[in-house]
Parts: C-alpha cells; sequence; structure tokens
C-alpha cells in the first residue's frame, strides 16, 4: 500500500498513513491510522503528502506496516530447467 501520510503533530514520527480517511464539508480529514485503527485524529494538513519532506517524520509503525509485502503482491518464483 503506498497511500499518502496524515500529519497529527509537527514532530518525529507522529505522521500516518490512513487506514480510513473521514473528509469534512470544510476539508478536513479525520484519520485511523494503520498502527493504530483504534485512534481517530484531525490531520494538520489540509491535502495529503505523497511523501513527507522529513524521513524522520514518518511514523515507523506505519512505515513498516506498509512495507510488508502482500499476498498479491508477492512474487513467486519457479525455476524451469
Ligand atoms: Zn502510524
Amino acid at each position: 500500500m503506498n497511500g499518502p501520510w496524515f500529519v497529527r503533530a509537527v514532530g518525529d514520527g507522529d505522521t500516518h498513513r490512513a487506514e480510513t480517511e473521514h473528509w469534512t464539508t470544510d476539508g478536513r480529514a479525520h484519520i485511523r491510522p494503520i498502527c493504530d485503527a483504534t485512534t481517530l485524529f484531525t490531520a494538520l494538513n489540509r491535502r495529503p503528502v505523497a511523501v513527507p519532506y522529513y524521513d524522520d517524520h514518518r511514523c515507523p509503525d506505519c512505515l513498516a506496516a506498509t512495507r510488508k509485502p502482500t499476498a498479491s503482491r508477492r512474487r513467486r518464483l519457479a525455476v524451469v530447467r
């Protein structure tokens, strides 16, 4: 999954990827992050961020969760002789 990032707080590790996004009519995003879908926060950014400017801002748990290969992405290799 390569979804956008949403800022909960300016600081290291507090920019998350969304498990779910809910946009209000005034343009605010309510986000349940991948790292903890039981919490809800209102993103500081009003536009999703494809790549955070500083690597340190990315939540390490969201980053790890989105790097795991899924069954559909996993390549299967075969040896043919
Ligand atoms: Zn996170």
